[in-house]
């Protein structure tokens, strides 16, 4: 189930970053989905992990892993936890990942599964992500896996000189995967295709 995954990234050329990749071989996702939803780990589609959230699909996540252009030497901020899922692919390529949640309940379960894979460079914060994380910034790349109304201001201040943040954009019924580069103080905005996350809540979230 996991090869058929990467044949398929290869053959469509939808990834061409092999650390990107790597990531994903060295990271066991059966290992951050619910037990019973392990056979369905490999599925290239979205599964609840509880508290009405959900782990993100496959190739969603490799889109934007490798929208990144994630470098060894990078810190990296993360909007969503979640399971601890994308933290830990982009923690075995990045120096370190700093990820907020919100989800008290959600917290734990990541810091469980993190834990469990004996990956050292994360550390999840309990706070609004909506408004970043000022405490550790700037950053050299910065992740939302929670779909945003707009990109927040905060983000943009907290994001160093070529940077890039990847964000799904929109409304609360579809958004657009922006890649934005930080240019002179400005963004520079590509679009990466239409997708489908649970909302951002805080600051700048959804109401
Ligand atoms: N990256 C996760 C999936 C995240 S789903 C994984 O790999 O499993 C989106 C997550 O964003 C949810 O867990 C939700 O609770 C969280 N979230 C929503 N609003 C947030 C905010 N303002 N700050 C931090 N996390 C937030």
């Amino acid at each position: 189930m996991k090869n058929r995954l990467i044949e398929y990234w290869e053959r469509s050329g939808l990834i061409k970053d092999n650390n990107v990749l790597k990531a994903f071989k060295e990271v066991p996702r059966e290992e951050f989905v619910l037990d019973e939803l392990i056979r369905e780990a490999y599925s290239d589609y979205p599964l609840p992990i509880g508290a009405g959230q959900t782990i993100s699909q496959p190739s969603t996540i490799m889109i934007m892993l490798h929208a990144l252009e994630l470098k060894k030497s990078d810190k990296v901020l993360e909007i969503g936890t979640g399971s601890g899922y994308n933290a830990a692919l982009i923690a075995k390529i990045a120096k370190f990942v700093y990820t907020t949640e919100v989800v008290p309940e959600l917290i734990k379960l990541a810091e469980n599964n993190i834990k469990k894979q004996k990956i050292k460079n994360i550390k999840i914060i309990h706070t609004d992500g909506s408004k970043g994380y000022s405490k550790e910034a700037p950053y050299d790349k910065i992740i939302a896996t929670a779909a945003c109304p707009y990109i927040p201001k905060p983000w943009i201040e907290q994001l160093k000189d070529n940077g890039i943040i990847v964000a799904p954009v929109g409304s609360l019924y579809g958004q657009k995967m922006i890649k934005a580069k930080k240019i002179k103080e400005k963004l520079e905005q590509e679009e990466l295709g239409e997708f489908m996350f649970v909302p951002l809540k805080g600051k700048y979230g959804f109401p």
